[in-house]
């Protein structure tokens, strides 16, 4: 097994991608996070949509290497995702109980649409030091000691256009351009850490699905179904169809050109060669691991309406800048890290 790999337990002082696109949006946001180690009260949930169909992609795509590279029954990743929350809804009551009981069920058809539309057929997992490479934790060497740790959901060769990908799964309420991939600093860290561990791919593919649920076809009054474009896919129209005693067939040449139409998952590849990859991996990453590194005391703001709108430490930020008291804005609104 390659040195770079460690377990999921593991504790490390590494840095991140993550930590690495906070500190370039806005340093002070990061001094908030990284260094005062402080965060909003109302966090993010643990579990998520994206987390759980994120879980259920991993079981899959193991058992498809323990099939020998061919495609199983979906079902693994539904389970997987079951058991993941298994217990967790003990202590829930109420209105509780039913939002968690559809965050399930929400993860379960977003993980199998996205699985569906990926094709799992083009696919064959590549192994690294004999041990599949799925949901990966890498720790490769970045400065002065500190390494550069993250996660690769999935490294494959692709049947059809061929080349080893690095591949990400990414569970979104909006699909964002194809274009994007060009700019995807956490990919260049990815691939490079690959590199590292001696797989060397042709680029990164960034998968991104609706985290959403797909609309449920009205039944006419006669029992025939709605043919109205809906947000649904063309398999689950005619999976609605079988279930409502209607033969697919019957909607196939109106409905499947029509609900093809609804975009649910977009692909984004980008190549880069090793030339690249290295020239981005020292020019880019390491200069920006350094300038964290430096611990300088102060950084300035990066005030603007793209950074500050959807910013998590508006109130206590912008509360240090018009002279508030920000004890009592800390005290109320963050808590610390961890706690
Ligand atoms: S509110 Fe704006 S300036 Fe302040 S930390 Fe957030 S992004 Fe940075």
């Amino acid at each position: 097994m390659s040195k770079f790999i460690v377990d999921h337990n593991e504790k490390l002082e590494a840095l991140s991608y993550s930590q690495m696109a906070v500190f370039l949006r806005c340093r002070r946001q990061w001094e908030y996070l990284y260094r005062d180690r402080v965060v909003p009260q109302r966090g993010h949930p643990s579990l998520t949509i994206g987390s759980l169909a994120h879980q259920g992609m991993a079981a899959y795509w193991l058992a498809h290497w323990e099939n020998g590279n061919e495609p199983v029954d979906p079902g693994v990743g539904e389970v997987a995702i079951r058991e993941a929350v298994e217990g967790q809804d003990i202590l829930m009551e109420g209105d509780d109980f039913d939002v968690f009981g559809e965050l399930v069920e929400t993860a379960v058809e977003v993980y199998r649409r996205a699985l569906a539309e990926f094709r799992p057929e083009r696919w064959v997992v590549v192994a690294i030091g004999g041990r599949p490479a799925v949901e990966i934790r890498f720790a490769i060497p970045l400065v002065r000691g500190v390494p550069m740790q993250g996660y690769i959901d999935l490294v494959a060769e692709d049947r059809e256009a061929g080349g080893v990908w690095q591949i990400d799964w990414k569970f979104v309420s909006t699909l964002s351009d194809r274009d994007d991939e060009l700019y995807n600093l956490q990919s260049v860290i990815y691939q490079w850490a690959l590199l590292r561990m001696g797989v060397s791919t042709v680029g990164s593919l960034t998968f991104r699905a609706i985290n959403s649920r797909s609309s449920t076809p009205k039944v006419n009054k006669n029992g025939t179904i709605s043919r109205a474009a809906i947000r649904i896919s063309w398999p689950e129209y005619a999976k609605f169809c079988l279930d409502n005693s209607q033969d697919p067939e019957n909607y196939r040449a109106e409905m499947e050109p029509k609900l093809s139409e609804i975009i649910w998952t977009r692909e984004a590849r980008e190549y880069r060669s090793e030339t690249t990859l290295r020239e981005l991996w020292e020019s880019e990453i390491r200069g920006t691991a350094h300038e964290i590194l430096k611990q300088q005391t102060r950084y300035p703001r990066t005030i603007s309406p793209m950074t500050c709108r959807s910013c998590a430490y508006q109130s206590l930020c912008h509360g240090e800048l018009r002279g508030y008291d920000v004890e009592g804005i800390r005290a109320m609104e963050y808590k610390n890290k961890g706690e």
